[in-house]
C-alpha cells in the first residue's frame, strides 16, 4: 500500500560516454573513457572500460597504454555536446511528469504520485524507452517516497541488469534487504568522509544508518545527517525544487595546454574567460558587482605559486568591455615574470538582476543610451547562431597557443553548423 508522494530519481547511464556513442554507435561496445579539461584525468567511463580495471579519477597517462593494447577509446570532454543533450533529455522528461527538478547535467527528480501503483513500473519503463528513442540515451530510474530512497533504488536499478533499469521501492517488502546491501558511503548525502566516521562506529550499511537513534545522528552528523536518516525511514524532508536556486556566482577557469610565461598570453586567456563569463551573465539576465581573477602555476612543479586579486564595480555590469577593463587590470597586479602559469580563471560575484541596477552617485548616466546593450545582444545572437567565440574581442587574442588541450574531442554534433553529422544514403 502506498499513499502520499512518489518520487522517481532519473539518472542517465554513463552520460558523457552515452552522448559520445549516440553519434558514433561503434562506441557502445568498445571500452571508452572521457577525459577532464586539458585531457588530465578520466572523468567518465563505460562498463567495458570499467572491465579493463580503469577507475574514475585515474590520470590519462596511466591508462593511455590501453589505447594500443586493449583498443581503449578516448575522448576529450565535449561540454557543448553534453549540455545540449542534457537539455533535450530534460525537455523530454518534462513531457512525462508534471514536476521535474533538474538536479545535475544527467540527473533529475520527477513526481510520479499521479501514476497508479500497479502501473508505475510500466510507466517508468515507458519514460526510459521514450528518452532512449528520442535521444538515444539510456536511463535508469529509482522510485520511492523520498529523494534519498529513490537514489538508493536507482543504485540497484543500475547494478542489476534483471531489473531492466527500474526499481520501485515504494511498497517493496524487500526495502530492508536493499538498504542492508547499500554501503553507507553510497547513501545520498553521506559521502566518503561521513561514511568513514560511520563505518568506524560499525554502521556500514544504509539499514544500520536508518535505525540509529535520532539523538546520536544529530550529535554526530548534525541536522543535515538527521534529514538523511529521516528520509531513509520514508519521511520526506527534501522537497522537489522546480525553480533552480538563483545563481550566486559565475566562474570560468581553465588549465593551459602549456605553461604561459608571457603577460600578453595571460591577458588573452583571462580576457577570453571574462568574455565567456559575461556571456553567461547576460544569458541569465544578471550583472556582476565584483570580479576576482586567480592564477596559479603547476601543482606538480617546484616553487608553487598561486594568487588572486579582486575589485568591486561601482555599478554592476554585464558589458564585456567594462569587465575586460577591470579583469585585465587585475592581471597586471598578479603578473610575475618568474612564474610559469598553468591555470587562470575569473569569478564573478555580487550578482544582481540586470534590470534593477543600483546606480552610483559619481558616474554620468545616460539611461536612454541602449547601444551597449544592443551591441552585446548582437554579439551573443551571432555567436549562438554560428559558434561560440566566432565573434570576439581583440583582447581575447588570435593565436591562443595557451588553449586547453582537447586532443580527442568529438564533433559538436548538435550545436555547430560545420560539425553536424552527415548522413549518406
Ligand atoms: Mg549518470
Amino acid at each position: 500500500m502506498s499513499t502520499g508522494r512518489v518520487i522517481a530519481q532519473v539518472d542517465c547511464n554513463a552520460f558523457y560516454c552515452s552522448c559520445e556513442a549516440v553519434f558514433e554507435p561503434r562506441l557502445w561496445t568498445m571500452p571508452l573513457v572521457v577525459l577532464s579539461n586539458n585531457d588530465g584525468v578520466v572523468i567518465a567511463l563505460n562498463t567495458a572500460a570499467k572491465a579493463l580495471g580503469i577507475k574514475r579519477g585515474e590520470s590519462f597517462f596511466k591508462v593511455s597504454r590501453l589505447i594500443k593494447t586493449a583498443g581503449l577509446q578516448v575522448r576529450s570532454s565535449n561540454y557543448a555536446l553534453y549540455g545540449d543533450m542534457s537539455a533535450r533529455v530534460m525537455a523530454t522528461l518534462k513531457t512525462l511528469s508534471p514536476t521535474v527538478e533538474i538536479y545535475s547535467i544527467d540527473e533529475a527528480f520527477l513526481c510520479l504520485s499521479a501514476i497508479p501503483e500497479a502501473s508505475r513500473t510500466e510507466y517508468a519503463r515507458h519514460i526510459c524507452a521514450t528518452v532512449r528513442q528520442f535521444m538515444g540515451i539510456p536511463l535508469s530510474l529509482g522510485i520511492a517516497k523520498t529523494k534519498t530512497l529513490a537514489k538508493a533504488a536507482n543504485y540497484f536499478a543500475k547494478q542489476y541488469p534483471q531489473l531492466d533499469g527500474v526499481l520501485d521501492l515504494t511498497g517493496s517488502a524487500q526495502q530492508q534487504e536493499f538498504l542492508q546491501a547499500l554501503p553507507v558511503s553510497s547513501v545520498w548525502g553521506i559521502g566518503p568522509r561521513w561514511g568513514q566516521v560511520l563505518a568506524d562506529e560499525g554502521v556500514d550499511n544504509a539499514l544500520k544508518l536508518r535505525d540509529l537513534s535520532d539523538f546520536w545522528v544529530r550529535k554526530r552528523l548534525g541536522v543535515v545527517g538527521l534529514r538523511t536518516v529521516l528520509e531513509l525511514r520514508g519521511m520526506s524532508c527534501l522537497p522537489l525544487e522546480q525553480c533552480p536556486r538563483p545563481r550566486k556566482s559565475v566562474c570560468v577557469s581553465r588549465s593551459f595546454g602549456r605553461p604561459v610565461q608571457q603577460l600578453t598570453e595571460l591577458k588573452e586567456a583571462v580576457a577570453t574567460f571574462t568574455a565567456k563569463a559575461a556571456t553567461k551573465l547576460r544569458r541569465e539576465h544578471l550583472a556582476t558587482g565584483a570580479l576576482t581573477v586567480f592564477v596559479r602555476s603547476s601543482k606538480f612543479k617546484e616553487n608553487f605559486f598561486s594568487a588572486s586579486a579582486n575589485c568591486r564595480l561601482l555599478t554592476a555590469s554585464n558589458y564585456t568591455p567594462t569587465l575586460l577593463k577591470h579583469s585585465l587590470a587585475l592581471v597586471d597586479k598578479l603578473w610575475r615574470k618568474d612564474v610559469k602559469f598553468a591555470k587562470a580563471g575569473i569569478l564573478l560575484t555580487r550578482l544582481t538582476d540586470e534590470n534593477t541596477l543600483q546606480l552610483n552617485l559619481f558616474g554620468k548616466w545616460d539611461l536612454s543610451d541602449d547601444r551597449p546593450t544592443k551591441l552585446m545582444r548582437a554579439i551573443d545572437k551571432s555567436n549562438l547562431f554560428y559558434q561560440q567565440g566566432r565573434l570576439r574581442f581583440a583582447a581575447e587574442g588570435m593565436q591562443r597557443g595557451w588553449q586547453t588541450r582537447a586532443q580527442y574531442r568529438s564533433n559538436r554534433w548538435t550545436t555547430c553548423w560545420e560539425e553536424l553529422p552527415v548522413v549518406r544514403v
